[in-house]
């Protein structure tokens, strides 16, 4: 799908509100507030009116799109140029195309980032594996030095990321606070399916996840031992190389406050290439998970 067949099916709101009506209902409103089915549709702004609860809503309550006021035709379009961005997209260079200011566009790109989570489990063979991104204080301008939140191509401290990739599918990463079992294991559970088989090395933090999961391979790469028959982490120790490349080459600086989001974006192109994928995964994620948190 190209920008220009993008703005023409999605040209006005009432078009807009169909698609995400379609996608969250089946075209069936259904009370965001109480799920009954029995409403009666007012005219204005595609709102509906619950006959049980008497309170009204349109197809964003609840949603990542809650209370926007923005015409969707802008969020769509913002999405469609931020699937399509290679090196990932200024917030700055995001509002000139969309002719918002930039605070705006800052709003709709973290929702959109948070919307890339992936909230499928992974299963099967799943390779876990941790780094740490960022540099020496040494190499960092001056300026850099004084802002402790903030890194640019290294950041002053290093920051330990988790990467979980399950064979021939897709990865999922997270910022840690600290590279220790009592904060890994709990992401772990919330990742990747009991049934599957991990394979670690022998970091210390992945002690006892094999009384979680249906198998843990250890490959004691202390001891030069990095596979195990067709059990081995080079898939998701082949990404960090990915990973850092598209931190260094993508954003002049990151604050660590919104690392997570900038990780979701890394995996959710590594996990969707094609952009009309991007484009239709993003709008469904968007419209039927909540914002997770306010500002
Ligand atoms: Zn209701």
């Amino acid at each position: 799908m190209d920008l220009v067949t993008l703005l023409e099916n999605f040209d006005t709101q009432e078009k807009c509100i169909n698609h995400l009506e379609k996608i969250r209902w089946n075209s069936k409103p259904l009370c965001p507030y109480c799920n009954c089915t029995k409403v009666s549709s007012v005219a204005i702004e595609r709102r509906h009116k619950c006959l049980n609860c008497n309170r009204s809503f349109s197809v964003l309550v609840g949603t990542v799109f809650e209370s926007t006021k923005l015409p969707l035709k802008k969020w769509f379009t913002a999405i469609f140029i931020i699937v399509g961005a290679k090196k990932g997209i200024s917030s700055l260079e995001l509002s000139r195309h969309l002719d918002v200011n930039k605070d705006t566009a800052w709003f709709l790109q973290r929702r959109i980032r948070t919307a890339m989570e992936e909230t499928n489990l992974l299963k099967g063979i799943v390779e876990i594996d941790e780094t740490y991104v960022g540099g020496s204080m040494t190499k960092m301008h001056k300026s850099y030095k004084k802002k402790k939140n903030y890194f640019p191509a290294g950041m002053q401290h290093k920051t330990p990321v988790l990467g979980m990739q399950q064979r021939e599918g897709k990865i999922i990463l997270r910022v840690l606070k600290k590279a220790w079992g009592e904060e890994i294991k709990p992401i772990l559970c919330q990742s990747i399916a009991k049934e599957s088989t991990v394979v670690t090395d022998g970091f210390g933090g992945y002690f006892g996840i094999g009384n979680v999961y249906k198998d843990h391979i250890i490959l004691n790469h202390d001891k030069k031992i990095f596979t195990k028959g067709r059990f081995h982490t080079n898939t998701i120790e082949g990404f960090w190389g990915i990973l850092k490349r598209a931190i260094i080459g993508s954003y002049h600086k990151i604050s660590i406050k919104y690392f997570q989001e900038y990780l979701n974006e890394i995996a959710f192109k590594f996990n969707y290439k094609k952009n009309e994928e991007r484009f239709n995964t993003l709008v469904n994620n968007m419209i039927s998970r909540a914002f997770p948190f306010s500002g």
